[in-house]
């Protein structure tokens, strides 16, 4: 006997139809099973977190167990009776039974506990063979959409933080954004009832065994986006904004010269920057490079060189890259001097782009950077640049990002030829001094003040000379690079 295609389909259709039905149910409520200990009802710890997808962490020297579910954290002790949620103690009637291997936990004492704490609900089944638990395992939990100057974040609440390598988006011709999740379990209803706003039209989820979908309907065309995921949301990160910028970018680049360059030396007047062992002033070397500097293209180059400042004067950051857009420039170049109090041995140069802070270091130095804020007298609105932030405005950049990198890795290259300090490499960081400059930017930390020997030399002209020689080499390739009217828009 033969089937008809449509038939086998019908078939096949049917059974994955109550594979998921089935699914679906047992997805509704959990069930932990009961033990009973000398005549008293027990759950194990490690099957209700199970059951639950709550985070177990098992300290091995304290012999602690400890939940991790959301914002809530509940630590078990072996053989005692006292339930820490938070930093709130709860008493039990009888103490934890510990096998050397789980934990069971007094079932009559511990249900209120989880029902006053914002953990999933549990009731006592009536066959007293297990507890349920009503709330749904869910770990996606809804969608909150908020838009900014550059374009927009749709923040996917989770219980959890999903790895980077389990989610996956791509934008669809019909204007749909599809991120998928694997391990994901999606609270459909929620999601589907988020408080909808531009650029989104409509949420769809599709729930499967393995991942979910959470589909977005947009309004506007995406030029580029960028996930990332945190303890308890995954962000996308849409760029709307350039799109219609896009023709206009691409016209520029096409007549792009570089005939003015923006110089920036860091701090200046009353902010005096790092201050090396010897007193040296970070304030006072930034000024010397950059006039160093400015003085090898005018003369070498005949290209216009701004200054944000030419004498020992304050100016507050947001002037220095308003001055550079107001000039007309081509490029921004900040120059600065390090200083790690930490560790007076640590001593090289390096290059930050404008980017999420990545390392440690790299905060510290931004931290440091920004710190000057603080002294302005005119109030002025900084945005405080929180890793969201940040991305949106490196996505904003993003017309420049590639001459910035080059440029960056250039800057390191050159000084890497002629100083006998360490590279350190190009870095990135959340400066206040880059956010807003419409040209491809970099910020130079040209040394260590804090270094003893590396202060003596930053304190000498020659090798003043020779940082703003590289740096100089480095326009030069760039402006062989980028200034060719022959190259197409790649
Ligand atoms: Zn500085």
């Amino acid at each position: 006997m033969t089937f008809r295609i449509s038939t086998v389909f019908r078939i096949l259709f049917s059974v994955i139809w109550l594979i998921s039905l089935a699914w679906l149910q047992t997805g509704l409520s959990t069930k932990t099973k009961l033990y009973v200990i000398d005549g008293n009802k027990y759950i194990s710890a490690i099957e209700y977190a199970e059951s639950q997808e709550i985070r177990t962490i098992f300290y091995d020297d304290k012999e602690k167990l400890e939940f991790r579910f959301q914002s809530i954290k509940l630590t078990l002790s072996p053989h005692s009776s006292f339930v820490k949620v938070n930093d709130k103690i709860f008493h039990m009637h009888l103490p934890v039974v510990y096998d050397g291997n789980d934990f069971f936990i007094p079932v009559d004492s511990f249900l209120p506990i989880l029902n006053s704490t914002g953990l999933p609900n549990a009731l006592l089944d009536s066959s007293e063979e297990y507890i349920l638990t009503n709330a749904p395992n869910f770990n996606v939990h809804g969608v909150t959409i908020q838009n900014k100057v550059n374009g927009s974040v749709l923040k996917v609440n989770t219980s959890k933080k999903f790895a980077a390598d389990v989610l996956a988006a791509s934008i669809t011709r019909g204007g749909w954004l599809n991120l998928t999740i694997a391990g994901a379990k999606v609270d459909s209803l929620s999601l589907v009832e988020s408080q909808l706003r531009n650029p989104v039209v409509r949420i769809r989820t599709i729930q499967s065994q393995e991942s979910a979908q959470v589909s977005f309907l947009l309004k506007s065309k995406v030029d580029d986006f960028e996930l990332e995921a945190y303890n308890d949301h995954i962000s996308i990160f849409l760029r709307t904004a350039m799109a219609e910028n896009a023709d206009k970018i691409k016209e520029m680049r096409r007549r792009w010269l570089l005939d003015t360059i923006v110089i920036d030396a860091g701090h200046g007047g009353k902010d005096a920057g790092a201050i090396g062992i010897g007193g040296l002033q970070e304030k006072t070397v930034t000024l010397d490079i950059a006039k160093k500097l400015g003085k090898l293209i005018e003369t070498n180059l005949g290209i216009k060189v701004i200054y944000t400042r030419d004498e020992d004067v304050y100016i507050p950051l947001w002037k220095r890259t308003k001055i550079a857009n107001d000039s007309g420039g081509k490029v921004f170049i900040s120059i600065h001097a390090n200083s790690a109090h930490k560790n007076h041995s640590v001593r090289g140069f390096e290059t930050y782009l404008l980017r999420p802070g990545k390392t440690e270091d790299a905060i510290e130095v931004a931290r440091r950077e920004n710190e000057v804020i603080a002294m302005e007298e005119q109030y002025h609105e900084y945005e405080k640049l929180s890793n969201d932030k940040l991305i949106l405005y490196a996505m904003a950049q993003s017309a420049f990002m590639k001459e910035s990198e080059f440029l960056a890795a250039e800057i390191q290259k050159e000084l890497d030829k002629v100083l006998t300090s360490p590279n350190r490499g190009v870095k990135q960081a959340g400066f206040h001094v880059l956010v807003g400059a419409s040209m491809p930017n970099v910020l130079i930390e040209a040394g260590f003040l804090s270094n003893k020997s590396e202060m003596k030399l930053l304190g000498q002209s020659r090798y003043r000379q020779k940082i703003a020689q590289a740096v100089f080499s480095a326009l030069v390739n760039f402006k062989d690079k980028y200034e060719n009217p022959l190259i197409s828009d790649n």
